[in-house]
């Protein structure tokens, strides 16, 4: 759902299994973007990753071969099968040296860099047994995202990593109660952060300070309007030593404008985006939809409106 203020355009795109308590940061992201914008960037390009889903190797060579220029790779592992358990570590190991091979012959050797993404599934004996592997298969990991499910996990996996791989939090920051329990716990030595989850620009900008980690910005998901708010947090930040993993406009059937934030040259531009009328109406939605979201928004904006009385 789009919303325009008199600041311009803002995204609200909670996924919809997120109940209306959750959803409301998602809110206050949106009407940052439509109301106030955002702060003045640092800079005026974001480099970002090309992210390699649990694809097999010759799918996973083509997608970084055709990643305009993104000289960091995220590849999923840990894909849960139907029957519960996780692929296995002779197919992740495959995967990750296909991704570098394609990176060594586009930029040579290791002039590519391979983070990989757990998405919290391993345990912790097969997150400390497979990230050593996967670290030789990389020719060397930037980090790993979010190996086990909870902050405790990731503590004790940062603790006993025999390899020298640095341990990132993704869910354990964005869905947290407490997001800097993973900075007490010592449980992360670089933080994701998503705009939308954490309440917009400024509340992720006040957040990185706290946690006084690195910062890499990704996206939720968003249509180019949304994006465009990532774009923002990546270009105010102070430091940005990550690539971000804001290249995921192509993963979407339809764009809301005329020219999406599609990465050049490994980087995404830092500029409002706009959504245009025959885009929009490419990707509209039935009636029914449109009813869901409508009454969704209106329950978020009356708790909104309930929690600043
Ligand atoms: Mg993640």
């Amino acid at each position: 759902m789009l919303l325009r203020g008199e600041a311009g355009w803002g995204e609200l795109s909670p996924f919809w299994d997120y109940d209306d308590v959750e959803s409301l940061t998602w809110l206050r992201a949106a009407r940052e973007a439509a109301d106030v914008g955002w702060p003045e960037p640092v800079r005026d390009q974001v480099p970002v990753n090309v992210t390699v889903p649990a694809v097999g190797p010759q799918e996973a060579r083509a997608i970084v071969l055709g990643s305009a220029g993104c000289r960091t790779a995220k590849v999923k592992v840990a894909q849960r099968l139907p029957d519960g358990t996780v692929e296995s570590l002779a197919i992740e190991m495959d995967r990750v040296a296909a991704v570098r091979d394609a990176l060594d012959d586009l930029y040579g050797e290791l002039g590519g860099k391979i983070r990989i993404d757990a998405n919290g599934a391993w345990s912790v004996d097969q997150a400390l047994e497979r990230i050593p592997q996967l670290d030789i298969s990389a020719g060397g990991l930037e980090y790993v995202e979010q190996p086990c499910a909870t902050v405790t996990e990731l503590a004790e996996v940062r603790r006993r990593l025999t390899a020298d791989v640095p341990i990132a939090a993704d869910e354990s920051v964005r869905r947290a109660a407490d997001p800097l329990r993973v900075v007490r716990e010592d449980a992360a030595d670089v933080v994701v952060l998503k705009v939308q989850p954490l309440g917009g620009v400024r509340a992720c900008l006040d957040l990185a300070e706290q946690v006084g980690l690195p910062v890499v910005v990704s996206s939720a998901l968003e249509s180019s309007v949304g994006l465009a708010a990532g774009v923002a947090l990546a270009a105010a930040l102070p430091e940005l030593p990550y690539a971000c993993g804001l290249a995921t406009s192509q993963l979407l059937e339809h764009d809301v404008v005329a020219d999406p934030l599609l990465p050049v040259d490994g980087t995404l531009p830092v500029r409002r985006v706009d959504p245009e009328e025959a885009a929009l109406a490419a990707a509209a939605p039935s009636d029914d939809v449109r009813r869901r979201w409508l009454a969704r928004h209106d329950r978020l904006a009356a708790l909104l409106a309930g929690e600043a009385r």
